[in-house]
């Protein structure tokens, strides 16, 4: 075809052959949608079409909506153009958009992680001509443990709080990020309590056959017990009246962000684990070559530096500007300026963390202001990826 089968509109990604939009930010008559969180399932669309997994996430968040549902792999033909939904690894129901049109493939990534994690349908790579990938942890520094690295911790931190009579807060995004540390948590150690904006979703996750521990609502557990228990609520949850019930307590936030000191330092709770539901970067480099795409259009995360990194290797690549947010720092400012001062001495815990804010600084922080800085710096970098000491993470 002449030009790009995917553009970018005032309402949002634009599929041109086939009219409809993927994850619009606007309300438009027709929404493909890759994933349940709010910045890409927004309300008032007149048709929506999202992945049968996803299908009750969408209707719990969004209410009474139109939807289609279609199985991975499952092929529909819009406008003559074949949509088919892969999973994006990424939360329950995510997917990657598969449109084929005139002998040509194009796949829009949504948000994605290559990780497999136990709440949701593995990472599928899908070969295609051009590939619009997601870039939230588009800086070489970014690079996850294991997750069972990070489960272990949370357990030990867990246990250690019980055995000292001291409840564990773990302030987390509702959504996904959750559900997934609840598949994590040993229920041996003590009661599981949710907020009630979470529970409702942990509903969903099980109704769709995702086995979680047992949970309890606040109400349900009495108050000696709450001392031994693991509490899960949303980061705006933190330093508020319903979190002082809990009397002395530790608490924790879960995010790829937290592999920074200075985002945990702003985020001030007692520990911050490294847990994402995004690709880190050696993740978002090896799914984009598993497309063989010749192309990639790269949208919401570090967009510059990922672009010249692609240019740099070969890659026909350029960014998008779309408006989706960032649904790891959900919140962070806000319950992160309430408890400022209170984070006592994290580097004892974090040996390498002063070296990555080091490097964190030269390179960015998730705001825009400070990735549009990092990206004039990374144009004195190039190529730093692969072997580079500072991007080892700390353990
Ligand atoms: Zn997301
Ligand atoms: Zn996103």
């Amino acid at each position: 075809m002449a030009g790009d089968m995917v553009v970018v509109r005032r309402e949002g990604l634009y599929c041109v052959p086939g009219g409809f939009y993927i994850d619009p930010w606007r309300p438009v008559e027709r929404a493909v949608i890759t994933h349940g969180h709010g910045d890409h399932a927004r309300v008032g669309h007149g048709h929506y079409l999202a992945a049968a997994p996803g299908i009750g996430i969408l209707k719990s968040r969004l209410g009474d909506i139109t939807v289609q549902s279609l199985e991975y792999g499952e092929t529909i033909e819009h406008n003559g153009v074949r949509i088919s939904l892969h999973p994006a690894g990424h939360v329950l129901g995510s997917a990657q958009v598969r449109m084929e049109y005139g002998g040509e493939v194009w796949v829009a990534s949504g948000d994605y992680k290559v990780e497999a994690d136990a709440t949701c349908a593995p990472f599928e790579p899908v070969r295609c001509h051009t590939f619009i990938t997601e870039s939230t942890f588009g800086l070489p520094i970014y690079r996850w443990e294991p997750q069972q690295q990070t489960f272990d911790d949370i357990n030990a931190w867990w246990r250690r709080n019980a055995e000292q009579g001291r409840a564990s807060l773990m302030l987390s995004y509702a959504f996904g990020k959750a559900q997934r540390i609840l598949s994590g948590l040993d229920p041996a150690i003590g009661p599981i309590v949710c907020h009630g904006a979470v529970e409702p979703l942990n509903r969903v996750y099980r109704e769709a056959g995702v086995a979680l521990p047992p949970t309890r609502m606040v109400s349900e557990v009495d108050k000696a017990d709450l001392k031994s228990a693991l509490i899960i609520a949303p980061p705006s949850a933190g330093g508020s009246p319903w979190v002082r019930r809990f009397g002395d307590y530790s608490d924790a936030f879960a995010s790829g962000w937290m592999l920074l000191r200075g985002a945990r330092r702003r985020r001030g709770v007692d520990r911050g684990f490294v847990l994402s539901d995004h690709a880190d970067w050696p993740g978002l480099m090896s799914a984009i070559k598993a497309t063989g795409a010749e192309r990639v259009v790269v949208t919401h995360g570090s967009i510059p530096i990922m672009v010249r990194w692609l240019c740099q290797n070969g890659y026909d690549a350029k960014g998008f500007d779309t408006e989706y947010g960032d649904d790891e720092a959900e919140d962070a400012a806000a319950a992160g300026a309430a408890a400022e001062g209170a984070t006592g001495d994290r580097a004892a815990e974090n040996p390498a963390a002063p070296e990555l804010d080091a490097v964190a600084k030269r390179w960015a922080v998730p705001d825009k202001a400070d990735a549009a800085r990092a990206a004039g710096t990374a144009a004195a970098r190039p190529g730093d990826d692969e072997g580079n000491s500072e991007g080892k993470g700390d353990a």
